[in-house]
């Protein structure tokens, strides 16, 4: 007899969210009063009480342990923009003692690590080193490795935030508070407006034994020398070709972590550059995708190791090859089911899309300072206006259709519309926009912040960054825009007797005049688009620290306070956090280099040279005062040679010098602008010297893994 075997295939439907505590678990775990408690606090916000926190502890318990699970986790996100956890085992004696195992309420509710090791940009007193981390019961626990993870907000004894967490929810609560009340100007039904984000995370693969050979790949995420291979990205074949087959296992194991995560991965293809590729998931809830976000950089690291492969995550790690981007696709969404940022199908729903279109907009205007600087870091900057990514001006672009539509309504009538008036625009303009725009967006890669039909695109965030940073600064913007409209059409209604439309047309007309400066639909790579920026008024902070000082300007702390998402202190802290971090990056890129080239590169050509000599005193045995003839080139080489380790060697003790000039200053600003006006510019003469050497040194002796060998490695 034959038996057939049916193979065991599971469905990515079947595998999604297996390892997360969801609703389905609630449901089965918790009593019916229970369920609807936990589900009102998780819509709604508010407290959860002691009994009803210990119930929802005891069902993940029993939910954990039958998973065998035997250690639980607040898992946040410190401002390193990393994730952190601290274990502890279910695992106690009781006492009368007996082994058991235990998780209550409370340590569900509240843990309190050790919060000296985290950046705290002089929150945390070094008297006062404890920090807490608080349940957030919006994201739900998942089980990794073993370990029950809860995701938690971090914040300091005195309860400043020290996470990207904490600053995100208020913004997500900010936002659904002032979009809500925009709503209601067009559907009393919507009681809750959430932001949605979907990332699109772009990643190169490296095989793990040449990373091994490459300290600078190791200690600062990017290549700081290397000669360019002959062959790089400029024949499109790795984009359009198919995903080798390594790589490809690599995602497979990698989909069904994140899928068993509850992380909705949907696309995956190679990208420009070889050894590059790109994953996104079906878009979420901001909240939602930002801890799906850095829990999958964390999965990609693990999974990544198994197949003896390393994921690179910085924005430029090969120079003259494309960087990484992680474009951040943001829209807003109602519980009523609509995406506000998509246009529909009667003039009214046209005009709430509107509305919250040229409001986006606005806000994008008024704080583009900010907004660029929310993504700039030492790695980003390397990418950012590198004729691959965005420029370090923030632009955006919306289409030519779109563009017309704004034109129309730039004329309506000041004050009160006649009927025909409204008739006309009803029908002829905001009648007229195509229910779907999507095909019909002529997508400008080139933009920092593109309308993509429904949604915007932030494509100037860096592949390493913690999303929540941008979702946060994006959130907090548009929520104080809101605010304003708001009061301005209730104004119009109140106290010109106007009707609603009307106001909302006067308002919008408005800010429509206003909104010029930052629409491009041009190529934002060009030469030409920095002059016309900079005639516009548009900033063009192209390093990192020029850039963050628009964290203290004065309207940027009153966005954050005003809407209680960031106090002046904290935002003050944060701006010494990143400015901190700058530092760090370029102090270890540059004695890396130094360490390198000196540990490496010059006693690698001193070595090949020393053959030479030893070729050339041969020859010259050989052939006598005729030796020139022959050994003509070789002699060259030995000059060349020790050119260029003069040339390194000064190099580097003149980056010294700057390093230790740099280190005096105490202010963190004008240290950050030393450190990249004087250490950065210092370091690619010392590259230009080592990459020539690479190109005159035998091959067998090069110590370090080259671009054509990182680069085709998988
Ligand atoms: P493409 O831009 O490549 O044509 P899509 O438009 O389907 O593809 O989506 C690209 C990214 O945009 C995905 O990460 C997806 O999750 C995200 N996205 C799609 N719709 C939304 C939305 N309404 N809100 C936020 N992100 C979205
Ligand atoms: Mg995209």
């Amino acid at each position: 007899m034959i038996l057939k075997f049916k193979k065991n295939i599971l469905k990515h439907s079947e595998i999604f969210g297996t390892n997360v505590f969801n609703e389905s678990n609630f449901k089965q775990y918790l009593n019916k009063e229970s369920y609807n408690n936990l589900i009102e606090v998780i819509d709604k916000g508010g407290k959860i009480s002691k009994s009803l926190a210990d119930q929802i502890a005891a069902a993940m318990k029993s939910w954990a342990i039958s998973k065998e699970v035997t250690h639980y986790s607040h898992w946040f996100q410190p401002l390193t923009g990393n994730t952190a956890e601290k274990h502890d085992a279910f695992f106690e004696i009781s006492s009368d003692g007996y082994p058991l195992e235990k998780f209550d309420g409370a340590q569900l509710a509240q843990q309190e690590p050790d919060a000296s090791s985290f950046p705290s940009g002089g929150i945390r007193n070094t008297f006062e080193a404890r920090g807490y981390t608080a349940w957030d019961p919006s994201s739900p626990a998942f089980i990794f490795d073993t370990t029950l993870c809860i995701p938690t907000i971090f914040v300091s004894y005195t309860g400043e935030a020290l996470d990207y967490k904490t600053p995100l929810l208020k913004s997500i609560a900010s936002l659904d508070s002032a979009a809500t009340s925009v709503c209601k100007f067009f559907d009393k039904n919507v009681s809750k407006v959430y932001p949605t984000l979907g990332w699109e995370q772009e990643y190169f693969l490296i095989d793990k034994s040449l990373m091994d050979s490459r300290p600078d790949l190791k200690l600062t995420g990017r290549t700081l020398l290397g000669h360019g291979s002959s062959k790089g990205q400029q024949l499109s074949d790795h984009y359009f070709g198919s995903i080798p087959n390594r790589v490809l296992e690599f995602m497979k194991e990698l989909e069904y972590e994140c899928l068993r995560l509850g992380i909705p991965i949907k696309t995956r293809h190679n990208e420009v550059a070889p050894s590059q590729f790109e994953l996104a998931p079906i878009h979420e809830e901001v909240n939602l995708s930002v801890d799906h976000n850095s829990l999958l950089m964390d999965i990609m690291y693990k999974v990544a190791y198994k197949h003896d492969l390393e994921v690179l995550f910085h924005e430029k790690p090969f120079d003259g090859i494309n960087g990484s981007g992680k474009h951040n696709n943001w829209s807003l969404a109602t519980n009523t089911g609509v995406n506000l940022l998509s246009p529909g199908k009667t003039p009214m729903s046209n005009l709430q899309f509107l509305t919250f279109f040229i409001n986006t907009i606005s806000a994008v205007l008024e704080h583009e300072e900010l907004l660029r600087a929310c993504i700039a870091s030492a790695s980003n900057d390397l990418r950012l206006g590198a004729n691959e990514a965005p420029p370090a001006i923030l632009s955006v672009f919306i289409g030519e259709q779109l563009t017309k539509v704004i034109e129309d309504l730039k004329n309506v009538s000041k004050g009160k519309l006649s009927p025909e008036e409204k008739t006309d625009l009803k029908l002829n303009v905001i009648g007229k926009i195509p229910e779907i725009l999507l095909d019909n967006t002529d997508r400008n890669r080139t933009s920092p912040f593109a309308f993509t039909g429904n949604k915007f695109e932030f494509r100037a965030v860096g592949s390493k960054a913690n999303c929540a940073k941008p979702m946060t600064f994006l959130n907090a913007m548009v929520a104080e825009q809101l605010i304003s409209f708001k009061v301005k059409v209730d104004d119009l209604i109140s106290k010109k007797n106007m009707k609603k439309d009307d106001a909302i047309f006067n308002i919008l007309r408005d800010q429509i005049k206003k909104i010029k400066p930052i629409l491009f639909e041009g190529d934002g790579y060009s030469d030409s688009w920095i002059k016309e920026a900079k005639k516009r008024n548009l900033s063009h902070n192209k390093s990192t620290p020029e850039s963050l000082e628009s964290y203290i300007q004065v309207k940027s702390i009153k966005l954050f306070s005003s809407l209680n998402i960031l106090s002046k202190r904290e935002i003050e802290a944060r701006y010494i956090v990143d400015l901190q971090e700058y530092i760090m990056r370029i102090q270890i890129e540059a004695r890396t280099l130094g360490d390198i080239s000196r540990n490496h590169i010059i006693p690698t050509a001193i070595k090949y040279q020393n053959t030479l000599i030893e070729n050339v005193k041969g020859i010259k045995e050989i052939y006598g005062s005729d030796y020139k003839k022959y050994a003509n080139e070789q002699m060259s080489l030995i000059k060349r040679i020790s050119e260029h380790i003069a040339a390194i060697n000064s190099g580097v003790n003149l980056m010294i010098e700057s390093r230790k000039k740099a280190n005096k200053i105490s202010n963190d600003h004008k240290k950050a602008l030393e450190y990249s006006n004087k250490v950065l510019t210092k370091m690619n003469p010392i590259r230009y010297h080592c990459d020539k050497l690479e190109l005159l040194v035998d091959n067998t002796l090069w110590p370090l893994a080259k671009y054509r060998e990182l680069l085709f490695s998988c």
